[in-house]
């Protein structure tokens, strides 16, 4: 299956209750007036695009009608697309992995997907002809080193582990240190994830943060936060808490597959202003894409 189709298929519970409301909406549709205005900017917040980001789409919408002269259903079709789009293009899109070695913090409330999108992203720079370690720094289940040891064989990559209960930032100094020896180009850490234990949390990932800025200076980072895509507006205020503790670089969405909720990343980008880097379609290890703005809006509608 190629790129494209791949996406199509892991959107498809989004693009079909998409579709089915923006039919409902045109079911009805006589012209271009505030009432079908109201009822699509309506539609928009059904699909979790967000409040704010659906308003915004209709003022914008509003603005084109009257210069454009946008009267039939195809048209307004083709507006929303290139709204949605213009949202979803923001700069940086691509890792920034320049330095050898670099590293990649991946970060994120539990169960998101956080150690399934390392296996992938690990994959990708195998590919890539990379050599990669990870760091096991989710100490805090043993189950935890076994499933990344797990992607790890898979991806070709290498892991630094500890025993459990060990302090995380105390893997990644070692895993620091390991990826320099072996002259490896990337070090990707995995981390445990817990919101309702913010505090403790965002102390572990603010000493991570040091260990790392202490003894890889120089290097690239990138600070990925995974979100989980079934989880609709919850997804946005975990941004928000996540955005205040880490600098964060760009977003992962995952299970887009298992969801009719993949509208999110719109309210998402446009609230953040935080780029999606990848998107997560699938539990195997090629189920990950490089997120594409057009080929995204495509996909849903
Ligand atoms: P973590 O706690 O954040 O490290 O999450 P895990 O990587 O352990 O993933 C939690 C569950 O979500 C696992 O059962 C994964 O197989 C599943 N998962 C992760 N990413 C995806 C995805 O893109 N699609 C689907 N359908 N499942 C996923
Ligand atoms: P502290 O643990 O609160 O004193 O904070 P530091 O910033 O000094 O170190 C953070 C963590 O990095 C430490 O807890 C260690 O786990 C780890 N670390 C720092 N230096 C070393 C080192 O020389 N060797 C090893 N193995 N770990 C280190
Ligand atoms: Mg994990």
């Amino acid at each position: 299956m190629g790129f494209f189709d791949k996406l199509k298929q892991g959107l498809t519970k989004t693009k079909t209750s998409f579709n089915e409301k923006i039919n409902d909406v045109f079911s009805n549709f006589r012209k271009v007036d505030e009432e079908f205005l109201e009822e699509l900017e309506e539609m928009l917040i059904m699909s979790d695009i967000g409040v704010d980001t659906s308003v915004k789409i209709i003022n914008q919408l509003r603005e084109r009608m009257k210069k454009e002269k946008i009267e039939e259903e195809e048209q307004v079709k083709q507006v929303l697309r290139e709204e949605m789009q213009n949202i979803l293009e923001i700069k940086d899109k691509e890792l920034h992995l320049s330095t050898k070695p670099s590293i990649i913090m991946v970060i994120g409330v539990n169960g998101v997907g956080k150690t399934t999108s390392i296996g992938k992203i690990a994959n990708r720079l195998a590919k890539e002809g990379k050599k990669v370690v990870v760091a096991a720094a989710d100490t805090f289940r043993a189950a935890a080193v076994e499933q990344l040891e797990i992607w790890a064989k898979r991806a070709g990559a290498e892991i630094v582990k500890r025993e459990e209960g060990v302090d995380p930032a105390s893997v990644v100094f070692d895993a620091m240190k390991i990826t320099k020896e072996m002259n490896a180009d990337v070090l990707i850490v995995d981390t445990a994830g817990r919101l309702h234990n913010k505090k403790y949390l965002m102390d572990e990932l603010n000493k991570i943060q040091k260990v790392i800025n202490k003894e890889m200076p120089e290097a690239d980072k990138e600070v990925l936060l995974v979100i989980d895509g079934t989880t609709g507006q919850n997804a946005i205020s975990q941004v928000k808490a996540f955005k205040q503790e880490a600098d964060i670089t760009g977003l992962i969405l995952t299970k887009l597959d298992g969801t009719a909720k993949g509208g999110v990343v719109i309210g998402i980008v446009e609230e953040n202003q935080i780029p999606v880097k990848f998107i997560g379609v699938g539990e195997q290890i090629d189920d990950m894409e490089i997120f594409h703005a057009e080929d995204f809006v495509k996909a849903i509608i």
